[in-house]
């Protein structure tokens, strides 16, 4: 086992997002690729906008994403409490550790971390009063991904707010010594935090642990400019949740962002993302959410599943639609029409309406479509002759319902297509779908029959 020690380090203010989920994953594939450990900590020392609502959020998402913790919160481990919340004393420990070292020193009721060097007095003519600066070099951070970043920290600052309240900054660096990380994986965004956790790590006498800040995500062109927020659409991990996504579809997209293979291949098994993952190998260059791309890997994820997973995710999807139990009533038909849809949908979330005429005579018809098949050649005549024909036709199998579609296009000396456009509009009120046979097979003849009738009455 290898002495990797990673964490993921949420604060539970607000819904569960692909910014945060690309940061789990990138901690998770790394811990797993070395057989490290992943740990999930909780930054929960902000009460006010601490919800448990969010906290929840936080491990479901991760536990439907498959992201699995090694230490944490309900998993436990030998560096716990998990949740910031729970570690008061550890962190008034460290305090008196501080000034005791001579590190920290108590002013106008707040606990200052004190920088080594010489000190002198500046009117800050941006913040209008007199400052004391400390004359001490940049800090350097040799980032993993970054490369070699320089930062001035001249002055003091307040690790213990009057209220008693500890800094981000300082429980952040506290935990992080306490639970021995040894590789910080975060967003971007923190890099500008480094330096001051830097110092603090000098302040305890420890060695930094390796930092690896990875790019942020920016919001894909038709999204707008800039970086990907929570309020974007298609943001937060819970959409994809309701709308079944594949999880594993999901994990494979967001690996994508930021990091690849070295070669141009998108999808991937996890097992491989895994063994392949690494942090020099994180690009530099910010990534951009892409919902199309997304879309288009679950369907690829969508298109593998074997017949019967397939199914299964279809039945609880249907048991949640309103009026769904209707579709789910004859098990093996349901199967049928599955297994039709699967193969033409991107998400689960589109089987309702792209397989509404086959739960229902009372499927929609689309009037654009209607008007251009009724107005081309004698479409009656031909669900006449559909009607004439049928009856003694052989439904068991695709190729069977080919044949007889095709034998009485011979005898009339007319093609497949003028049968077919006309038919797939009386039985399923639109232009697309799957094919007019497997459509026939599936409804079966006398529905087929029952609805070519009743159309060519009503038109
Ligand atoms: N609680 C911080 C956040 O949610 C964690 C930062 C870190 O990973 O160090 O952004």
């Amino acid at each position: 086992m290898s002495h990797v020690r990673v964490r993921f380090a949420p604060s539970p203010t607000g819904f569960f997002h692909i910014g945060s989920a690309r940061t789990a994953l990138f901690n998770w594939l790394y811990a797993r690729h070395t057989g490290g450990v992943f740990i999930l900590r909780i930054e929960d020392t902000d009460k006010e906008r601490n919800r448990d609502q969010f906290l929840n959020l936080i491990y479901d998402s991760l536990t439907w994403l498959g992201l699995d913790w090694d230490e944490g919160p309900k998993a436990g481990g030998a560096f716990g409490p998990y949740r910031q919340s729970e570690r008061g004393e550890i962190y008034r420990a460290a305090v008196q550790k501080l000034v005791a070292a001579g590190r920290a020193y108590e002013k106008d009721g707040a606990i200052w971390f004190k920088l080594l060097g010489e000190r002198h007095e500046v009117y800050d003519e941006h913040r209008k009063k007199t400052v004391t600066k400390v004359g001490v070099p940049p800090v350097v951070i040799q980032d993993l991904i970054r490369g070699r970043v320089e930062r001035v920290e001249d002055e003091d600052f307040v690790i213990v707010r009057s209220d008693g309240s500890p800094v981000f900054h300082f429980v952040n660096v506290v935990d992080d010594i306490a639970m021995k990380v040894t590789h910080i994986i975060r967003g971007e965004d923190h890099l500008s935090n480094t330096s001051k956790h830097v110092l603090l790590y000098d302040g305890f006498g420890v060695k930094p642990p390796a930092f690896a800040h990875i790019p942020l995500i920016l919001k894909s062109p038709e999204m707008g400019q800039g970086k990907m927020s929570k309020r974007d659409k298609g943001a937060l991990i819970e959409e994809y949740q309701q709308r079944h996504f594949l999880p594993e579809a999901l994990v494979n997209y967001l690996s994508l962002l930021g990091w690849n293979p070295g070669d141009n291949r998108e999808k991937m098994p996890i097992a491989e993302i895994v063994q392949l993952f690494d942090l020099p190998g994180v690009n530099q260059s910010n990534a951009k959410f892409d919902g199309k791309k997304l879309g288009h890997m679950n369907m690829l994820y969508l298109l593998e599943q074997p017949a019967d997973r397939f199914a299964d995710l279809a039945r609880e999807y249907f048991r949640q639609q309103p009026g769904g139990f209707a579709a789910l009533a004859d098990e093996a038909y349901f199967r049928e029409v599955m297994l039709l849809a699967q193969p033409k949908i991107k998400s689960i979330d589109e089987l309702a309406a792209y397989t509404v005429y086959f739960f229902a005579d009372d499927f929609p018809i689309d009037a654009k479509v209607k008007e251009k098949v009724m107005a081309k050649g004698d479409p009656k005549a031909r669900l006449d002759e559909l009607l004439a024909a049928l009856p003694a036709a052989d439904f068991s199998s695709d190729a069977a319902i080919e044949e007889a579609l095709k034998r009485l296009a011979t005898e009339k000396g007319l093609g497949f297509g003028d049968y077919q456009a006309v038919a797939r509009l009386a039985v399923t009120g639109t232009n697309a779908g799957p094919s007019i046979t497997a459509i026939f097979r599936v409804l079966g003849k006398e529905r087929v029959l029952r609805r070519l009738g009743a159309f060519l009455a009503g038109n």
